[in-house]
């Protein structure tokens, strides 16, 4: 089987997928951009309802706040045969009772994240968008503990295979507004680090 077989077979696997479904108030609904070829990754948090609705990640204003992050338009942004976007927790995890979003599901990451980026070897750098994919990695890279924003400042620690960013919510900008370096200095790296990674 060719790369891109194994690949969308893989794909079938994941979206046909009902492990937590117990747990989705709307039911499964797997949202994913994924490709063999796909040289940055946008590591994610989980879909909220306008992203489970449509079956396209970032399709609302944190989308909106991630794409002028990272200096480029929609067209760029969902070709996923450049881009790849993959949620911490791929299905719609609901609500909080005190209305926040709630945390991935945490069956998901350890099913099929593994198997999923073992499918795409042409990935130079993740961004880990917000806590939960920072998370991750440090628990995959051994790194000591750190707050988000730390690691955010400090994101050439990471480089070259990762950049840590704040997930792009409404909340984040009272934080912009809070810590202006990071539109003065870590923007323009970021972009840079993007720019970088999509070169042929
Ligand atoms: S959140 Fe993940 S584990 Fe749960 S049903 Fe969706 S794809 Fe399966």
């Amino acid at each position: 089987m060719t790369s891109d077989a194994a690949l969308a077979s893989l794909l079938r696997e994941v979206r046909a997928c009902r492990h937590c479904e117990a747990h989705l108030p709307l039911g499964p609904r797997p949202v994913l951009h994924i490709s063999t070829t796909a040289r940055l990754l946008i590591a994610s948090q989980a879909p909220g309802t306008k992203v489970h609705h449509a079956g396209i990640s970032f399709w609302d204003a944190s989308g909106d706040r991630l794409r002028t992050w990272l200096g480029i338009e929609k067209p760029l942004f969902y070709d996923e045969t450049q881009i790849a976007i993959l949620p911490m927790g791929l299905c719609y995890p609901g609500r909080l009772p005190n209305g926040g979003d709630a945390p991935p599901r945490p069956e998901c990451a350890p099913l099929w994240r593994g198997r999923i980026l073992a499918a795409m070897p042409a990935l130079r750098l993740t961004l880990l968008v917000g806590t939960y994919a920072q998370a991750e990695a440090a628990r995959l890279e051994n790194w000591p503990k750190a707050s988000m924003t730390d690691r955010v400042r400090a994101y050439k620690n990471y480089m070259p295979r990762y950049f840590p960013l704040p997930h792009p919510s409404w909340r984040t900008g009272i934080w912009e507004r809070k810590n202006p370096w990071f539109a003065a200095e870590i923007l323009p790296a970021l972009r840079h680090a993007v720019r970088a990674a999509l070169a042929p």
